[in-house]
């Protein structure tokens, strides 16, 4: 079976973990003898360069989890990191100071840097990368093009004014608390998907939308140009899982992302705002996981209540299977 998954990061990389136990692959390390072939379509949107480093945090965040070097209670970043280029960087008083960048992780923006600057494409950058980590499903970026999501805020020193910073600024320096007036993915419209991202779509038996942010995970993607249409045209059905449970985001600040494009956070919400893709102009749907108990109309998308927790990998890997059973298809 050929599944295709549109993913963020830390909810993206743990769905995934869900998925590969759902197929009988194994938690690391590559199988190649598995008849399953699981693509991951992961949102670039965060990526910032920072430090003269190219930094991908979506990417990094799956290709750590899956390749088992994560740090599990942080959900980011390496296991047993250590920071001391971050104090020293920090004692010349070189900006920007908020983000956590590690020694290990360190490693991988000098390589991802250097191959960039040499020419080599993300998606190629990302494949070599994934030579040592070995996820065990292929990670294509979106997009191979700078992509950046941006934030539109009340400029902290002219109230009169509005500003725009980037994403990670607002996220991670910010903890997304000045009220965003609106997100904008910065080079989007004259983006063009990764190669294999189209055929992949194109060839799925089913294609998933982990429960990543339906705003800045999933909804990035979703805005490079032909990656919707490719969604809308593919044969297989595609099933979303709800990243809100009981009117809530669970880890993390959704919330503030769907305000700003004035989408109410509820299951029933983003739902309609990914659509039908046999009853909307631009859905994207055929069916809908949500949180066990909610009742949720979409019209023209098949709803379906289960647990939606991701607490440990069987939980997750069950959401996977009736995420598949929606999809009417079964893993033999
Ligand atoms: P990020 O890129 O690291 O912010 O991660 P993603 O965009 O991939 O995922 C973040 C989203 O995952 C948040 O909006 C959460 O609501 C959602 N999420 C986190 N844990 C769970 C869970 O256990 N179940 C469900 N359904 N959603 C979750
Ligand atoms: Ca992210």
């Amino acid at each position: 079976m050929k599944v295709v998954i549109l993913v963020g990061g830390v909810g993206g990389a743990r769905f995934l973990l869900g998925v590969k136990q759902a197929l009988g692959l194994p938690a690391t390390g590559s199988s190649p003898d598995s008849p399953h072939e699981v693509t991951a379509l992961v949102n670039t949107g965060d990526d910032v360069w920072m430090h003269g480093l190219r930094i991908c945090p979506d990417l990094d965040t799956c290709m750590y989890t899956l390749g088992g070097g994560i740090d599990t209670e942080r959900g980011w970043g390496h296991a047993g990191e250590t920071w001391t280029v971050k104090e020293e960087l920090a004692a010349y008083g070189a900006e920007p100071t908020w983000f956590g960048l590690g020694d290990k992780d360190i490693a991988t923006h000098l390589i991802r840097s250097r191959m960039l600057r040499a020419g080599y494409p993300l998606s190629q950058v990302t494949e070599a990368l994934c030579d040592r980590w070995q996820p065990g499903v292929r990670l294509l970026p979106m997009s191979d093009d700078r992509v950046e999501t941006h934030v539109v805020i009340d400029d902290p020193e002219d109230p009169d004014q509005r500003k725009a910073i980037h994403f990670q600024e607002w996220w991670v320096r910010y903890r997304s608390e000045p009220k965003a007036h609106s997100i904008i993915a910065v080079g989007a419209d004259e983006a063009k998907p990764a190669p294999g991202v189209l055929d992949a779509i194109a060839a799925a038996d089913v294609v998933l939308f982990a429960p990543s942010n339906p705003v800045v995970s999933v909804g990035t993607t979703l805005g490079v140009p032909g990656i919707r249409d490719a969604l809308r045209k593919t044969r297989a059905k595609v099933v979303g899982v709800s990243p809100i449970i009981g009117g809530k985001a669970l880890r993390g600040m959704a919330d503030a992302c769907l305000s700003a494009i004035g989408v109410e956070t509820s299951a029933e919400a983003v739902g309609r705002h990914y659509g039908s893709r046999k009853e909307s102009p631009d859905g994207v749907l055929d069916g809908w996981l949500v949180a066990e108990g909610e009742t949720v109309d979409v019209p023209g998308v098949a709803v379906r209540d289960v647990p939606l927790l991701m607490s440990d990998v069987d939980a997750t890997a069950a959401m996977v299977r009736a995420a598949f059973d929606l999809a009417g298809v079964s893993v033999e």
